[in-house]
C-alpha cells in the first residue's frame, strides 16, 4: 500500500478541520484534509457565532472568508424570559470583545473554508472516509478514497470529526459526558416575519422550553428549539414541523413570525449533553472542535470553542519545534477554557433550565439579583471563557454571597 507523508492530517473538513488546514498551510505546513462528504448539506449544525468567536475568526484571518460565504454581523440580542419584559442588548457596545454576533449557513462556510485551505496549498480529499489509525502507529491514518483503502502519515494527526468523533476512540481518549437533559431541534425557514437585525431568545421556565431565532443574510432564519429529553421524542422530518412551530410559540415566539414561514431544510434534533475528552492530545493525535469537546448548543459556544482550539493549536505548533510538547500545551489550555464554558453552562442550567419547586425557588432568588447587577451572571457566553470560576464567583452567581 502506498504511503503519503504530511506534516498534519485532519480527519474531517468541518469548521475546525478546514480552518486549521488553511491557517497551517498559510504557515507553509504540508496539510492533508480527509473529508467524507463530497457535497455539504444542511446537517442542522451551528450557524450563529457569539461575539468572542467573531474575534477568534478575525485573529485567525478567516473572518473575510466567512463573510464571502454569506455570513453577516448581527448587532442585537433580545431575550424574553418567562413573564419578564424582553431585554435588548447591543452586542458591539456591551461585550468585552466589542464585537457583534455573526450568522451564516453552515454548509457554505465549510465549502468556502475548504477552498481557502486549498488556495493556501493544503491537499483536500473529498469523499475520503477515515476508518482508523494506520500501521505506522498513531501518526498515520487509513482512509477509503475513490473506492480503495490508502494510508497517510503525518507528524500530527488531528481528529476534527465532530460531535460523534471516532478519532476519540482510535486515539484511546477517555470521553466524559454530562447527564442527558435537553434535545436541541433545528430548522431553516424562509419567509419568516422576524426582524433581521436581531437574534431572539424566548424561554419559559415551567416547561423548560427555549426557542432561538438566527436571521441569515439570505432572508432565511435558522430556528432552534430546546426541550427536555424527558419528553422522550426527538423531533425530525416534515411530520414534526407543526409541533416544532407550536412548541416554539409556546416558548414565547410570536405566532405571526411563523404565519408565512416555509421550511427551507430538514428538521432534525440532537441530544445536547456536553461530551468531551480530557486532555485532547496523546501520542501524535490532537482533537479539536466538537471532537475535543461539544457543549450544549443551547448556549451557542461550539463554533467559538472550535475556532479557539484552532488558534491555540496553531500558536503552539508554530512556536514549538517539538510537536509533542506543542500538543500537550494545547491540550492543557483546552482543558482550562472548556472547563470554564462547561461549568458556567451547568450553573446557568440550574437557574434557567431545571424545573420543579427547588428550581423555581432558586430562580425567584437569583433572577432579581441578576437584573440588579448583570455582572453576577458572568458574560462567558458572549464575551468568552477567559475568567476564573472560583468559589466566590460561584457564590456571587447563585446569590449566596
Ligand atoms: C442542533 C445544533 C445547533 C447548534 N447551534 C450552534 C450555535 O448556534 N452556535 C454555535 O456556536 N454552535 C452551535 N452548534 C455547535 C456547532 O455546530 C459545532 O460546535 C461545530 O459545527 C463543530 O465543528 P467541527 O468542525 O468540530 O465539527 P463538524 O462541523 O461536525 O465537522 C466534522 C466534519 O468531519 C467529517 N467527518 C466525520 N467523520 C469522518 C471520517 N471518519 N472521515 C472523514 N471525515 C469525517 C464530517 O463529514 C464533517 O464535515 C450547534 C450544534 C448542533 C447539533
Amino acid at each position: 500500500m502506498a504511503v503519503d507523508n504530511y506534516d498534519i492530517i485532519t480527519i474531517g473538513g468541518g469548521l475546525g478541520g478546514a480552518a486549521l488546514a488553511k491557517v497551517m498551510a498559510d504557515y507553509g505546513a504540508r496539510v492533508l484534509v480527509l473529508e467524507s462528504e463530497t457535497r455539504f448539506r444542511d446537517r442542522v449544525r451551528g450557524e450563529a457565532m457569539v461575539s468572542w468567536g467573531v474575534c477568534e475568526a478575525m485573529e485567525l484571518g478567516i473572518y473575510e472568508n466567512l463573510k464571502d460565504a454569506g455570513g453577516w454581523d448581527i448587532e442585537y440580542l433580545e431575550a424574553a424570559f418567562g413573564n419578564n419584559a424582553p431585554v435588548r442588548r447591543h452586542l458591539r457596545t456591551t461585550t468585552e470583545p466589542s464585537a457583534p454576533r455573526f450568522n451564516f449557513f453552515h454548509p457554505d462556510v465549510q465549502e468556502v473554508l475548504l477552498q481557502g485551505a486549498l488556495d493556501a496549498g493544503a491537499t483536500v480529499k473529498r469523499g475520503a472516509r477515515v476508518s482508523g489509525l494506520g500501521t505506522q502507529g498513531s501518526r498515520s491514518v487509513l482512509a477509503t478514497v475513490d473506492g480503495s483503502e490508502q494510508e497517510f502519515t503525518a507528524r500530527l494527526v488531528v481528529g476534527a470529526d465532530g460531535r460523534y468523533s471516532r478519532t476519540r476512540g482510535w486515539g484511546g481518549f477517555q470521553t466524559s459526558e454530562n447527564p442527558d437533559q435537553t434535545f436541541c431541534a433545528g430548522l431553516l425557514l424562509d419567509e419568516m416575519g422576524a426582524p433581521d437585525d436581531t437574534t431572539h431568545n424566548f424561554r419559559i421556565f415551567h416547561k423548560s422550553l427555549n426557542a432561538l431565532l438566527f436571521p441569515q443574510r439570505s432572508g432565511k432564519v435558522r430556528a432552534y428549539l430546546c426541550y427536555p429529553t424527558t419528553w422522550g421524542e426527538q423531533l425530525s422530518a416534515a411530520k414534526d414541523i407543526q409541533r416544532f412551530i407550536d412548541w416554539s410559540v409556546e416558548a414565547g415566539t410570536p405566532a405571526e413570525f411563523f404565519a408565512d414561514a416555509v421550511p427551507a431544510g430538514p428538521l432534525a434534533s440532537f441530544n445536547s449533553a456536553s461530551t468531551w475528552a480530557e486532555h485532547p492530545y496523546c501520542g501524535g493525535v490532537a482533537l479539536i472542535g466538537d471532537a475535543a469537546g461539544a457543549t450544549d448548543p443551547m448556549w451557542g459556544q461550539g463554533l467559538s470553542l472550535t475556532l479557539r482550539d484552532v488558534r491555540v493549536l496553531r500558536d503552539q505548533l508554530i512556536s514549538h519545534d517539538d510537536w509533542d510538547e506543542a500538543g500537550h500545551a494545547y491540550a492543557q489550555e483546552h482543558d482550562r477554557y472548556f472547563t470554564v464554558c462547561n461549568t458556567v453552562q451547568s450553573w446557568n442550567e440550574k437557574v434557567l433550565v431545571e424545573t420543579g419547586p427547588e428550581a423555581d425557588a432558586r430562580r425567584a432568588h437569583v433572577l432579581p439579583l441578576w437584573a440588579e447587577d448583570p455582572t453576577r451572571r458572568l458574560d462567558t457566553f458572549a464575551s468568552g471563557p477567559d475568567h476564573p470560576i472560583d468559589e466566590p464567583i460561584r457564590r456571587r452567581f447563585f446569590g449566596e454571597d
